[in-house]
């Protein structure tokens, strides 16, 4: 057992291994859980309820979950006096899996974010938001229910990565001298200055998890989503990287959309020559093939063409500003993202406004085995200890928690208890609002009322 400064480890549980590239998940389970600051100390309450009352009646007293609570933010200072132990990065190392509240970042502590933070400090590469429609969820579009998706987003590098100068310091001067003189840019004197990395490593293994994903869950695409027209050498290469992964490691089940326009017009007109098939293409709408091009889709005619084609993953790229129209007016045609940074941290709240907003938007941070699930919303202090927020998306990222531990019917439970709360129109004050005749409760009686329904 490893050694903590300030905490101990539930003696009643085990921890869960990583073997022969899997997790072993033993029935109790130890789950490192940071309360959250703000209203993490309510819906934290609220979502343990549920998540041990599901396992309980999935498993019948058979597995269970043995809690293993630790600090971060606020509730951190008084006891470690930093709002970032090492206990609490030793103990979700140690354990692999855990879950968190949101959390405040103390002003002046040095730290940008604590979140990001943690997503660094234990490489968790990707955060992984799926954004689902509940019946009966108020929403500002009119089809809701044609949201259903993954959302990937690179969660190390970009302009997350906090290289970034203020307006008149040294280094800002010296990062712009250096662009001016050496490099023949033409950055004003007075500017801020912020440096946006983004590597073939990075993406890679965000790409190739995020086509995993669409296997695993039989998912029709995955689209890349990047402002590459205008930065060519991160966003650009971005797309680039990101077919490349289609294209050589994840070969076998994928196509990209444009090896599928051609495979899918030669399996419709198989006596076109190459020459005529370009030409339908660019008729049908299609960017301009080469001749170069539309013989190396023909070329994986024997293993994706025909029959073939029609179980492959598509794997497409799509200009951030147009996603943002797409998803809005086309959702039913995305299944699965992969997104750099500051993309994917636009587009997931995006999609969550429209299916219920933050409230029911649940997320986790995942690094090759490690996984951090949080609510993906901040700790709205005015509505901390009132015991009144949604803790819709804690529990969700909790469900999210349950499916990666494969404990699919506990989390299954959960979902089809909330799709009932809700149809009962049982909700917090933020669906409430928005909805006609509905009951409000609070966010304890939100969880209770799901309990009730599991
Ligand atoms: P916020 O805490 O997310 O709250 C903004 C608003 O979102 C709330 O006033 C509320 O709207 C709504 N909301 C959030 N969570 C809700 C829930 N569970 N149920 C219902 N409504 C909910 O954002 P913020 O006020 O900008 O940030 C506050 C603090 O949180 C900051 O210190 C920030 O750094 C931190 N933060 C932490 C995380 C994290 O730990 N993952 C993420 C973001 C922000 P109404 O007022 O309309 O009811």
């Amino acid at each position: 057992m490893p050694a903590f400064e300030k905490i101990t480890p539930p003696s009643d549980g085990e921890p869960i291994a990583i073997e022969k590239g899997k997790l072993r998940v033993p029935n109790q389970p130890i789950i490192p859980r940071i309360i959250g600051d703000g209203i993490g100390r309510d819906i934290s309450k609220a979502a343990k309820m549920v998540f041990d009352a599901a396992v309980e009646k999935a498993y019948g007293g058979e597995r269970r979950i043995a809690w293993f609570d630790v600090h971060a933010g606020e509730a951190a200072m008084p006891v470690y006096g930093n709002a970032l132990p090492e206990d609490t990065v030793k103990a979700i190392r140690e354990y692999v899996v855990a879950i968190k509240g949101p959390l405040t970042t103390p002003i002046g502590g040095g730290i940008r974010s604590l979140n990001v933070a943690f997503r660094q400090i234990l490489d968790l590469y990707a955060c992984v938001r799926p954004v689902r429609y509940f019946e009966g969820v108020p929403s500002p579009v009119k089809r809701p229910e044609q949201m259903n998706v993954i959302i990937f987003r690179e969660n190390t590098e970009d302009v997350y990565a906090g290289i970034e100068y203020r307006q008149g310091t040294l280094e800002a001067k010296k990062v712009i001298d250096f662009l001016n003189i050496d490099m023949k840019a033409k950055i004003r004197e007075d500017s801020g200055v912020g440096i946006k990395p983004i590597s073939g490593f990075g993406t890679k293994r965000l790409v190739k998890k995020a086509i995993r994903h669409a296997i695993d869950h039989k998912l029709p695409s995955v689209t890349l989503v990047h402002k590459g027209n205008i930065m060519k050498f991160t966003e650009g290469a971005f797309r680039d990287w990101g077919y490349e992964v289609a294209r050589t490691d994840m070969r076998a089940p994928c196509v990209t959309e444009r090896e599928w326009g051609v495979l899918d017009l030669k399996s419709r007109k198989p006596k076109l020559s190459v020459e005529e098939m370009a030409k339908d293409l660019v008729e049908g709408g299609w960017e301009p093939y080469t001749k170069e091009e539309i013989e190396a889709a023909l070329g994986l005619e024997k293993t994706h063409g025909g029959a073939e084609l029609k179980g492959k993953i598509i794997v497409k790229d799509r200009i951030a500003d147009s996603m943002f129209q797409q998803i809005l007016l086309r959702p039913s045609e995305y299944a699965v993202f992969a997104t750099p940074n500051l993309n994917g941290d636009y587009l997931s709240d995006a999609c969550a406004a429209q299916v219920g907003g933050l409230g029911m938007a649940p997320g986790a941070n995942i690094g090759d085995f490690m996984a951090l699930f949080e609510a993906t919303h901040g700790t709205a202090p005015k509505y901390a200890d009132l015991d009144r927020v949604n803790p819709g998306s804690l529990i969700l990222s909790g469900v999210m928690m349950l499916e990666y531990l494969g404990w699919q019917e506990a989390a299954d439970r959960i979902v089809k208890a909330i799709e009932k709360t809700i149809q009962q129109k049982f909700v917090t004050y933020d669906l409430e609002r928005q909805m006609q005749g509905a009951t409000k409760v609070s966010c304890s009686g939100f969880g209770k009322k799901i309990v009730e329904n599991l």
